[in-house]
């Protein structure tokens, strides 16, 4: 079908069929889709947006000079990433997690040292981290309405977007160390060819009996099995945008879902997403994103949930996203409770969840979360019976360790003395969303069975 679809309630009018069908899915059907913000938070995103908006001049001028002293590459040999002092601390404990006692060895230090779960060591391993400048992903605090490449927030997928600021070519903050290179090194590129992207698939039901046997779980709910957790090779540093990409289109592909055939159900590597999203700017998706970015293909240019929805809306498969920031008056850890809501809303309104058992598991889609700095794959939700909770997430930045992956396909019997340990790779709470005020989720949505309205 071709030309302009109109909305049959209200008159609301566009080229791209599902962008209707959505729209009348968030706009006029009778149950509240866990997606779409209230109107009182819709408001309130309003007020928020206008804050943040008058508060950035100011905030930006501060990061500028401290972006010159406070980044730091990872000690870890190995890893080759590059990260604001405030993330280090965090980066190196699940480092640690990565590394159990009885697995295998990724995290080597390169100075030799063992690294060791104890809270000295993780400051002394960041006295060892060689200082140099490097990226921050977003800005600070991605403001609501608008996310730091302009696309409007809380939207919902569609090649119609239109940025809502003045387009400008994005620097070092936005696009990381390289975001002036015209094309990486050889080894890397000759690397990334090579090996692709490290994965595993079969994690999730590990999980699944892991948080079973936890006595320091209450409940958890858990995404689509076949969701595959792809991690980044020895090296190659940050391609978090790419890596979660993929597991996203993991899911895609391994269920057969639509928007398979358009992958030609194989997981494209990080090339060929750089294609398909300058192929995007070609149809005039987004295209403002390549005044932003400049030339993407062969770079190491940071690319985000802009770049992501490009490329899903280039191959007409559906998303939609939803904001959390922290608004005027608001306890700290206000969007993070929002972001929690509404993520274990997203999970308990799946189709047949079992909401007697301790672990619910869902045939979801699993869920794209971008912070300042890093973005990681949602595939779940755990609560404690102190009623904390943690996202569950499959973080590109961190392999399986062999203390998971032994257990994969049932080849071993999942029987750990300490599960609540084994969990600790898997799990973002409190402890380490509270440095951050803003979040972004996006998500893969199935075509919704409603054209009858315009036949
Ligand atoms: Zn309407
Ligand atoms: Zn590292």
């Amino acid at each position: 079908m071709s030309g302009v679809f109109n909305c049959p309630f209200c008159g609301y009018k566009d080229s791209v069929e599902y962008s209707v069908l959505l729209h009348l899915e968030v706009h006029h059907s009778e149950g509240k889709s866990p997606f779409v913000a209230d109107e009182e938070q819709t408001a309130a995103a309003a007020v928020a947006a206008v804050t943040a908006a008058a508060a950035r001049s100011g905030v930006e001028a501060t990061v500028a000079k401290e972006e010159l002293t406070e980044y730091y590459q990872c000690p870890v040999k190995s890893c080759g990433e590059i990260l604001h002092l405030a993330r280090l601390d965090d980066h190196l404990e699940l480092h640690n997690a990565e590394n159990p006692a009885d697995g295998s060895n990724p995290g080597e230090l390169e100075s030799g040292a063992q690294p060791s779960s104890s809270s000295s060591c993780s400051s002394s391993m960041r006295a060892q981290a060689a200082a140099m400048p490097g990226p921050s992903r977003a800005k600070p605090g991605v403001p609501a309405g608008v996310t730091p490449n302009g696309i409007p927030l809380s939207s919902t997928g569609g090649p119609h977007v239109k940025p809502s600021k003045p387009v400008r070519r994005l620097g070092k903050k936005e696009l990381g160390a390289y975001y002036n290179e015209e094309r990486m090194p050889r080894w890397l590129e000759d690397l990334l060819k090579k090996r692709g992207y490290k994965s595993s698939q079969g994690v999730i039901p590990v999980l699944a009996q892991l948080l079973q046997q936890n006595k320091y779980t209450q409940y958890a709910y858990l995404c689509h099995p076949e969701t595959q957790h792809i991690s980044k090779l020895r090296n190659e540093g940050s391609f978090c945008g790419y890596r979660n990409i993929q597991m996203m289109i993991s899911y895609i592909v391994n269920t057969g879902a639509p928007g398979a055939i358009a992958f030609r159900n194989t997981i494209p590597s990080i090339f060929q997403i750089q294609d398909l999203i300058e192929k995007g700017w070609d149809q005039g998706i987004h295209e403002e994103g390549r005044i932003e970015l400049g030339s993407l293909r062969g770079t190491r240019k940071y690319i985000g949930t802009p770049e992501a929805q490009t490329l899903l809306a280039s191959l007409n498969i559906q998303w939609d996203m939803q904001t959390f920031k922290n608004l005027d008056g608001d306890p700290p850890s206000a969007s993070e409770n929002r972001m929690y809501d509404a993520v274990e809303q997203y999970f308990a309104t799946a189709p047949g969840v079992n909401m007697q058992s301790k672990v619910r598991n869902t045939r979801r889609p699993p869920i794209y979360l971008q912070h300042q700095g890093h973005s990681m794959t949602i595939i779940g939700i755990e609560r404690q019976p102190s009623g904390n909770r943690n996202l569950l997430v499959f973080d590109p930045s961190f392999a399986d360790p062999a203390n998971i992956t032994r257990h994969i396909d049932n080849r071993r019997p999942v029987e750990h003395s300490h599960p609540d340990r084994a969990l600790k790779l898997y799990r973002r709470g409190p402890r380490y969303f509270s440095k951050y005020h803003a979040f972004e989720l996006m998500r893969y949505v199935h075509i919704l069975s409603r054209s009858f309205f315009f036949s």
